[in-house]
């Protein structure tokens, strides 16, 4: 029997997966963690919209009915193509078949520094802290009592006008007009400002110019500011820099970069410059057609233009790769793949956004709408689906964020001008 390995249980690795599942051939899935994650609703979780177990399912518990599928929690080190073994931190994997979806990191542009004082989004846990920094910014104003500081904690600044950053900014932008301006007593919610930099010359580059304006908009609609053609060359505790004009932003939230995984590193074949691995028209890898590539990890070139980094794309990628595998373990020639573009969208505070699809674009409620359609619909497992749009509609009628807990120990909230003693409220 053919022993399949798929790297990875994300959205490329789960639809390979899923492909495979009931056939003859033997698979196993690893990945670091034990949940796939709906990356796309992960700024709601930081913006506390959602709970993380509303966007994360257990990767066991998703392929449950698929007996000749076996999960393992492992974290993938190298892949040694010539033995055909996946390398793990703690043993190996041998395989006749592998399919690689490890997907993609955040990329500081040569900048490790920037991290710290501003986190990405790509993990629960990453969401978790981008929560507590945002909630603990808004604690942290209700007791400054020095107006100019208090104005630094409620100024919050987003680097990167992709839909990511465009989510965040219509959600900060929300939070504290709406929320923040009931719950707490000494902020007043037009100190807060929502900046949204953007190194282009336009918010969503991916989409049409429609949909970039449209967004910008809206955004400025809900109280934020759009920045465009803004390069930052610097970000510290204290804000951001962007060439000689300087912003004081006590949180600054990184929604810019991508970098493939490394793992793309030891195949040993070409990549593109941001560390993807440029595979064949069938997915597979030069010189090994039993190694496919799959998802962000992945670069491919079709009709002159990328296969983008999206969901999508990861999914098709996935069913067709699976498939691949099974025409190779079958003995059969391996199919071409072809991505078919089924539109994009961005959503924007609580009942906004943006849609392209083909030459249709919508804007504003519709848009929103056929988000939350198209997000309910490709959400994994019955009772997320239902807890998301109970948590949107209570959001929607109530401007209520229901998951606005800090967790962890909070120390001192403020410093003193003196450099010590915590101020008193
Ligand atoms: C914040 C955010 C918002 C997004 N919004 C959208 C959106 O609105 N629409 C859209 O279409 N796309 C969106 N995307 C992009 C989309 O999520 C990705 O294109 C998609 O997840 C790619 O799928 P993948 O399978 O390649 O990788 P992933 O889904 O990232 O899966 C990779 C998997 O591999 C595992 N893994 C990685 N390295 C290892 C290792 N060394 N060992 C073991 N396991 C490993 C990871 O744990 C993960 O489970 C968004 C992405 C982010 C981060």
């Amino acid at each position: 029997m053919a022993r399949v390995v798929i790297l990875g249980g994300g959205f490329g690795g789960l639809a390979a997966a899923r492909r495979l599942a009931g056939t003859e051939a033997q698979v196993t899935l690893v990945d670091r963690r034990n949940h796939h994650l709906f990356q796309p609703l992960l700024y709601q979780v930081a913006t506390a919209a959602l709970n993380p177990s509303n966007i994360a399912t257990p990767i066991r518990r998703i392929l449950r009915k698929a007996r000749n599928i076996e999960v393992i929690l492992a974290e993938g080190k190298a892949i040694d193509v010539a033995g055909r073994r996946l390398l793990l931190s703690d043993g190996e994997l041998p395989y006749d078949q592998l399919i690689i979806a490890a997907g993609a990191t955040h990329s500081y542009f040569g900048h490790p520094g920037w991290e710290s004082h501003a986190p990405g989004l790509k993990t629960v846990e990453d969401a978790l802290a981008m929560r507590r920094r945002v909630l603990l910014a808004f604690e942290a104003a209700e007791r400054e009592e020095d107006p100019e500081r208090r104005r630094r904690w409620l100024t919050f600044a987003i680097v990167g006008g992709g839909p990511t950053g465009v989510e965040l900014a219509g959600a900060l932008a929300e939070i504290s007009r709406h929320t923040v301006a009931v719950d707490f007593r000494h902020i007043d919610s037009r100190d807060a400002r929502v900046l949204l930099i953007e190194a282009g010359p336009r918010l969503l580059p991916t989409m049409s110019e429609e949909a970039s304006q449209r967004a910008r908009a809206q955004l400025e609609k809900l109280g934020a500011e759009v920045l465009t053609g803004a390069a930052v060359t610097g970000i510290d505790a204290e804000g951001v820099t962007l060439g000689e004009t300087r912003i004081w932003a006590r949180t600054v939230l990184w929604a810019a970069g991508v970098a493939a995984s490394p793992l793309g590193q030891s195949l040993g074949v070409p990549l593109d410059r941001a560390g993807r691995v440029r595979v064949q028209p069938d997915l597979s890898i030069p010189g090994h057609p039993e190694v496919f590539v799959i998802g962000d990890l992945a670069a491919l070139e079709q009709d002159g233009k990328s296969v983008p980094g999206v969901a999508p794309a990861a999914m098709q990628e996935g069913r067709h790769a699976g498939a691949n595998v099974l025409r190779a373990v079958r003995k059969q020639p391996t199919l071409p793949f072809h991505y078919v573009d089924k539109g994009s969208l961005a959503t924007i505070g609580r009942a906004a956004g943006v849609a392209d699809f083909g030459r249709v674009h919508l804007s504003g409620f519709v848009a929103w709408l056929a988000w939350l359609l198209i997000h309910i619909l490709y959400l994994i497992g019955f009772r997320n689906r239902l807890l998301v749009l109970i948590d949107w509609a209570w959001l929607y009628v109530t401007y209520d964020r229901g998951a606005r807990l800090i967790t962890g120990e909070v120390g001192p909230l403020l410093e003193s001008p003196q450099g010590g003693e915590r101020k008193s409220p």
